[in-house]
């Protein structure tokens, strides 16, 4: 068996550089003369249709696949087909449970898996799968942001719809209101 095998699991609010983070490891291992790729969910669509982009701009190809069961097992497919060594997935969060156990079993395989993910959706709560993923991982990089209230670090991602904190039971789409993400600390993370 390669013993190269390790889960990591990058996690923390929205803007604390999660993305950031696991380009660079991807990059490390690539300079490493490592088979390696970026992974992320379709509906993830906000900045470019194949690459992988951070909030401060920064850049990787990537391929995107659908969040269903399907779309999970075209990750361990792909994975195994193209012999890749290293995959980093991005907003893992978003995917079927099916994940923790693809992912954990790839790292059983000797894949060195690099999984990014929110910590806790806008009302506080877990995100199951990377929940999950924390539990199993070999290592784990814990990110904060900087709260946009008062300036220490943040843990939390908060949702604003027209400036206002959003209701705990407002629609995951919103039609016609603007809605926006801001990190906060816990003392400054609001859900009415
Ligand atoms: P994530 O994937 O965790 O959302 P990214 O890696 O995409 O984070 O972006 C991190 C970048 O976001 C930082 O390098 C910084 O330039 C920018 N940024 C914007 N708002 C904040 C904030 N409140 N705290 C920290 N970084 C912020
Ligand atoms: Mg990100």
């Amino acid at each position: 068996m390669n013993h190269e095998g390790f889960l990591e699991v990058i996690t923390g609010p929205m803007f604390a550089g999660k993305t950031t983070e696991l380009i660079k490891r991807v990059e490390r291992q690539i300079f490493a003369k490592r088979k390696a790729a970026l992974f992320k969910p379709s509906i993830d669509t906000r900045y470019s249709e194949d690459h992988v982009v951070a909030h401060n701009g920064l850049r990787y190809e990537a391929y995107i696949v659908p969040t269903t069961e399907e779309g999970v097992k075209k990750i361990v497919d792909l994975t195994k087909e193209e012999g890749y060594e290293v995959i980093g997935i991005d907003e893992v969060q978003f995917f079927h449970p099916s994940i923790v156990e693809a992912l954990n079993e790839l790292a059983d395989e000797g894949v060195y898996v690099i999984a990014s993910g929110l910590n806790l959706d806008f009302k506080g709560e877990p995100f199951d799968v990377t929940r999950e993923l924390l539990v199993r991982a070999d290592n784990v990089v814990y990110l904060t942001a900087v709260c946009t209230v008062c300036g220490r670090p943040a843990t939390r991602s908060q949702r604003l719809i027209d400036g206002k904190p959003a209701p705990k039971d407002s629609p995951v789409i919103l039609v016609g209101g603007r809605e926006s993400y801001e990190a906060r600390c816990r003392l400054h993370h609001e859900v009415i």
